[in-house]
């Protein structure tokens, strides 16, 4: 099983499927990523706020994977913006993952009431000239948030943005692609509190003997998302990692896509500071 790897608008390459660790326990990380990088996954997303990077990374070291064959993320906080304090973020992060470099690092949320997402992300590409990050990016950063950013002239690779079938981001959609943005699909199963079995994905995740949770997972892929489904469960990450031996045809793609219907699972961004 070959996860497809996409290129980013800075040329640099990315596993398309990848292991999430949000709501790990930190003290379970270790043993959790340890199952996950055995499975396959060789792309981790955690952040700062999760409180785990020190079991990512002592999985990481355990693994004996050469770290050009891996691919890491981590997010800056949201109580960390600005110029200098997102450069002792970054160096805290790095330190408690035991890593000279991540692959990709993200302002986590836009944080309106702070007002300054625009001077953190103008220190970003510092930190990529340094090694310190090989890709910079947001996350969180939908039509309401990146006409900001762009206006920097400092275009991110990626963004870390709510998406699954009921929430695919329409009114945001359009501006990454103008500007060759990948979407990263956070809560790309709707965080598993959406009955997606119940909806026309049950009935396409049978026709191909596969579970609803595959079914949507393919359909990421084929729209082009960067995802990493999450799950302490070492089945269910080996089924979300088991989904490149089937397709999903355009009809079915498209009733997939007919499932939008503004439903976000998690916070507006606009409400998180
Ligand atoms: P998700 O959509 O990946 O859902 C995870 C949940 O789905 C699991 O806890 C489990 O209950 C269920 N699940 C997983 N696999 C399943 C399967 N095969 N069958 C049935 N149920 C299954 O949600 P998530 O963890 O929130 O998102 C994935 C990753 O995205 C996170 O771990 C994190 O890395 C990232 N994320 C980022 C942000 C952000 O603000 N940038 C926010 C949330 C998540």
């Amino acid at each position: 099983m070959t996860v497809p790897t996409l290129t980013l608008n800075d040329g640099k390459t990315i596993p398309q499927l990848g292991f999430g660790v949000f709501k790990v326990d930190p003290e379970e990380t270790e043993r959790i990523v340890t199952d996950a990088l055995e499975v396959g996954y060789r792309h981790i997303d955690t952040a700062a706020v999760y409180g785990n990077e020190e079991g990512v990374g002592k999985a990481i070291a355990k693994s004996g994977i050469a770290r050009d064959e891996l691919f890491v993320t981590t997010k800056l906080w949201n109580d960390r913006h600005g110029a200098e304090e997102s450069k002792r973020a970054l160096g805290e992060s790095l330190e408690k993952l035991g890593l000279d470099h991540v692959d990709l690092y993200l302002i986590h949320w836009p944080t309106p009431a702070n007002d300054n997402s625009v001077e953190t992300w103008e220190a970003f590409p510092g930190y990529r000239d340094q090694g310190l990050t090989t890709s910079i990016g947001v996350s969180n950063f939908d039509h309401r948030f990146l006409p900001e950013i762009l206006d920097t002239g400092i275009i991110p690779a990626v963004d870390q943005i709510e998406c699954h079938p009921q929430f695919q981001q329409v009114d945001t959609r359009p501006l990454l692609a103008e500007n060759d943005i990948r979407i990263e699909a956070w809560g790309p199963l709707g965080q598993g509190n959406v009955d997606y079995a119940s909806t026309v994905i049950g009935e396409i995740a049978a026709a191909h003997e596969k579970s609803w949770a595959q079914a949507i997972i393919r359909w990421h892929l084929q729209k082009g998302h960067i995802l990493f489904p999450k799950s302490n469960n070492r089945d269910r990450m080996e089924q979300n990692f088991d989904v490149f031996d089937f397709e999903l045809s355009d009809s079915e793609m498209a009733s997939i896509d007919a499932l939008e219907n503004g439903g976000r699972v998690s916070a507006d961004p606009a409400e998180v500071n």
